[in-house]
């Protein structure tokens, strides 16, 4: 199958890349994949474990090698020799130029970027250069995959994100203040009837407009916001207070990172869409909200080692206050990465199975599942699990 990235240099696309590669050639093991567990294991014969990697970007790096290898200089977060026994296939993997509409202050942190709206583009012209991109790239294979930096929070439109209508006339009136780079580059995969997944916590295919084209191509897409380290811990843990009546009066979360993630959540504009998505899990797990505390900074030292530090204050039998704390502490393109494969081949099953809309049974994947309000880790895994079950 064909994976087309958007955000194909960064770190999180590069380690999908090279995991998928040195899986094939044989020299890495599939830890970490969903989809290798023993109730998935049918998966192959839908979807053999074989990937060719294409996409979009705003950081002019060359070819996915050098991306890649830029970020292995600063976290080495695995072997080099796995990098460099994989060193082909990422130099044939040349991203397009990509659009930034609307991506926020951070972006700035990135360094030089080229992006089509530098070219004197109208909104128009941008969506049929990117769907031209995806289209001569994609075949009936292919899922498009958002995994670029996080956008600011959306600024709604009744008039233009509510309805298809209403998203054409913007991008044929050119209203550029409305529209962001991540709904453009969903809008061009949906059209053109390709699955899509959004593991950030950018709009992508979230808004009205999108679902029902979605809807009205038969296109199954999935997202939002990978659910990798600090919030799957939370979801996990979290049922545990709620099966033993133990009520979680606090919940302080405090993230660092570095790296171009954590250098663009630096940017308040930026960071609030991470923080929303993050906070919204405990009230949705246990009916009520907890005082909670969400905190993101950036810590340059720590590259992509994210630190989470956690701080639980609950109260059991006879009103007593009890604490609880946990540190999580993992390379955050390690726990994602895999995700990546994992959720492109569910998603083009889906698409064989003939599915459109939200497959909402892949909330597991995700801190905020689009249509769904199952949080509970255990009860998403299980979801899945027998969705998978019933279709393969
Ligand atoms: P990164 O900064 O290494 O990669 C992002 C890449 O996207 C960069 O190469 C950047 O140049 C590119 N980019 C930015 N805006 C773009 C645009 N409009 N079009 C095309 N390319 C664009 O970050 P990362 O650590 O790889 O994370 C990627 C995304 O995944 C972030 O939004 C992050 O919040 C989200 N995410 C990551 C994790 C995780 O790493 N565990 C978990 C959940 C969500």
């Amino acid at each position: 199958m064909k994976i087309w990235l958007i955000g194909a240099y960064g770190i999180v696309s590069t380690t999908a890349m090279i995991g998928a590669k040195a899986i094939e050639r044989g020299i890495s093991p599939k830890i970490g994949l969903v989809s290798d567990l023993p109730p998935f294991k049918t998966l192959d014969e839908h979807i053999p474990f074989k990937f060719e990697f294409g996409g979009h970007e705003i950081r002019p790096m060359g070819n996915a090698y050098l991306a890649a290898r830029e970020h292995w200089e600063m976290n080495r977060h695995f072997e080099r020799d796995i990098l460099e026994a994989v060193r082909t296939d990422l130099e044939d993997i040349v991203a397009k130029k990509g659009t930034a509409i609307n991506c926020g202050s951070g972006i700035e942190g990135l360094g030089k970027i080229e992006t089509l709206e530098e070219e004197g583009l109208t909104l128009g012209e941008i969506v049929e250069r990117i769907a031209e991109d995806i289209k001569s790239f994609s075949d009936g294979e292919t899922v498009v995959i958002n995994v670029a930096s996080t956008e600011p929070v959306l600024k709604w439109s009744e008039e233009y994100h509510s309805s298809i209508e209403g998203f054409e006339r913007m991008i044929d009136e050119d209203k550029k203040e409305f529209a962001s780079a991540s709904m453009l580059y969903a809008y061009a995969a949906l059209k053109l009837k390709l699955p899509y997944a959004n593991f950030t916590p950018s709009p992508g295919s979230s808004i009205p407009a999108l679902k029902q084209l979605a809807e009205k191509n038969g296109v199954p897409h999935a997202g939002n916001d990978g659910k990798t380290g600090e919030t799957l811990v939370k979801t996990t843990l979290t049922p545990m207070f709620a099966y033993r009546n133990l009520e979680i009066v606090g919940w302080m979360s405090y993230n660092i990172l570095g790296d171009y993630d954590g250098k663009v959540l630096a940017a308040a504009d930026n960071k609030e869409s991470k923080v929303l998505s993050k906070d919204k899990v405990l009230e949705k797990m246990l009916g009520y909200s907890p005082y909670s505390i969400t905190e993101i900074q950036y810590f340059p030292s720590l590259v992509d080692n994210k630190t989470a530090f956690d701080f639980i204050h609950f109260k059991g039998f006879l009103g007593k206050l009890m604490k609880f704390y946990f540190i999580w502490d993992a390379v955050d393109a390690i726990v994602a990465a895999p995700l990546i494969l994992d959720i492109a081949r569910f998603l083009l099953f889906a698409k064989k199975k003939g599915i459109g809309g939200v497959v909402k049974e892949l909330a597991f994947f995700f801190k905020s599942p689009m249509d769904v309000d199952i949080i509970n880790t255990h009860e998403q895994f299980k979801l899945l699990e027998s969705w998978f079950s019933r279709l393969s």
